[in-house]
């Protein structure tokens, strides 16, 4: 068996305590999130996708980890069986490293491998990851033409059927992953004898823990970390950023942004924000929150743009709770003129930061649920991401239930600002 792989071996760059939790005390790691959970889906939706370019592959992916040893073997018999031009996942062993490589294609004598990204630019992660992938095939013995990336082109606009020619780019690494050859080696080295200490390595906790990805054993490492447990914020500062004079009307927006990594809409590029839906709620209104959604049909999300602006302009101040910038979003959609309105939008998220707010509840960062944990224990919100899936979920309970976490989301919105500055 190995001992290694690609996310291990990503894992071991980042920190040696998490490699090495990962492979003897992987039960000790944090629940995933449904954000992490729809990442990694994402990830593997546009693996899929990117085959269509090079068609007509075998797919050699295992049905789980004990057939990892027979597709090496088939693997390597398809290198030699000149009826195969493409595999998909083709799996690699060398120096008890595993890799699965997304495409490999034949090239006159030699091979293309092509490791596919669902991002719109090239990370450094991408590169250590192919560069150790290029160390596996070399170490097999798979005379390589070229390694390239696939990435999502961000100047593609879907029209009609997805033209997968021209939604990837690819780029070659072939200079960088040759050159970094004698590092990966090392470093594998190195790892191997972190998988094979008798206890975890001592690993001061930093900034590593969240680059370049949030570590999944924060919740183990950082649970000695002394910080209070108790509620705190600036109040000064807090009362300094109430909203100046007192606002006549207030309204309470939830805005649901949708942004598939591949278009599914007409005349939209990969990752282009969507409105799917938005829950407007005002102050003194004693009727239910008015909502409006393109659940069944994402094609007519342009529609809430002039419905939007309507709304909005009922109210003297919106209020709402989003780590964006939703001025930012507004003016983009052209629901908004000028940034001179953004004065008219209260984003609780920016004022409690600023404000120093503190929680034991929002130990991990400040998210909607998690506040409403710390001031409205009662009250049970879903990650904010559960929305999406509901809403895009293709049935009409998961549509009704998006609306209800939408108007959720909003009333602890509202009971947020009543509770600070009322
Ligand atoms: S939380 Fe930090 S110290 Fe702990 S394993 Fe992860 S990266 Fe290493």
């Amino acid at each position: 068996m190995h001992i290694l792989s690609k996310s291990t071996y990503i894992k071991g760059l980042q920190c040696e305590k998490a490699l090495y939790m990962q492979k003897k005390h992987p039960y000790l790691r944090d629940k995933l999130s449904i954000e992490q959970r729809a990442k990694f889906q994402r990830g593997t939706d546009v693996g899929v996708l990117a085959h269509a370019y090079f068609p007509g592959g075998v797919d050699m992916s295992p049905n789980s980890p004990s057939q990892f040893p027979k597709k090496v073997q088939e693997t390597m018999t398809n290198l030699a069986n000149p009826a195969v031009n493409v595999m998909y996942e083709a799996v690699f062993q060398h120096n008890d490293t595993l890799i699965m490589l997304d495409i490999l294609v034949r090239d006159g004598e030699k091979w293309m491998a092509v490791e596919v990204k669902s991002s719109l630019r090239l990370s450094d992660t991408y590169y250590n990851d192919a560069a150790l992938q290029y160390y596996v095939l070399h170490g097999c013995g798979v005379p390589l033409s070229d390694f390239k990336l696939m990435y999502l082109n961000a100047d593609y606009v879907k029209n009609g059927a997805i033209d997968v020619k021209q939604l990837f780019k690819l780029e070659s690494v072939m200079e960088y992953v040759v050159e970094r050859e004698d590092f990966v080696a090392k470093n594998v080295e190195r790892l191997k004898a972190v998988v094979a200490l008798p206890h975890a390595p001592v690993v001061e906790i930093g900034e590593r823990c969240n680059d370049p990805y949030p570590c999944d054993f924060y919740g183990h490492c950082w649970k000695h970390v002394r910080e209070p447990n108790f509620y705190t914020i600036d109040y000064k500062t807090l009362y300094s950023l109430a909203p100046q004079p007192k606002p006549r009307s207030v309204g309470y927006l939830n805005l649901l942004l949708h942004r598939p990594a591949v278009p599914e809409i007409d005349g939209t590029k990969p990752y282009e924000e969507m409105i799917l839906a938005f829950a407007l709620q005002g102050e003194h209104e004693t009727n239910d929150c008015f909502v409006w959604d393109c659940f069944d049909d994402h094609s007519r999300w342009r529609e809430a743009i002039p419905v939007l602006i309507e709304k909005l302009s009922h109210y003297e101040l919106i209020v709402c709770f989003t780590p964006q910038n939703l001025t930012t979003t507004l003016l983009r959609h052209e629901i908004i003129q000028n940034k001179e309105v953004g004065h008219k939008i209260f984003n609780l998220f920016d004022v409690l930061q600023e404000a120093h707010f503190y929680h034991p509840a929002i130990k991990r960062g400040m998210t909607l649920q998690r506040l409403a944990e710390a001031l409205f224990p009662d009250s049970k919100l879903f990650e904010h991401s559960r929305i999406i899936l509901e809403a895009t979920a293709h049935d009409l309970i998961g549509y009704q239930q998006a609306k209800e976490d939408l108007i959720a989301e909003n009333e602890i919105v509202a009971k947020t600002y009543q509770h600070f500055f009322k």
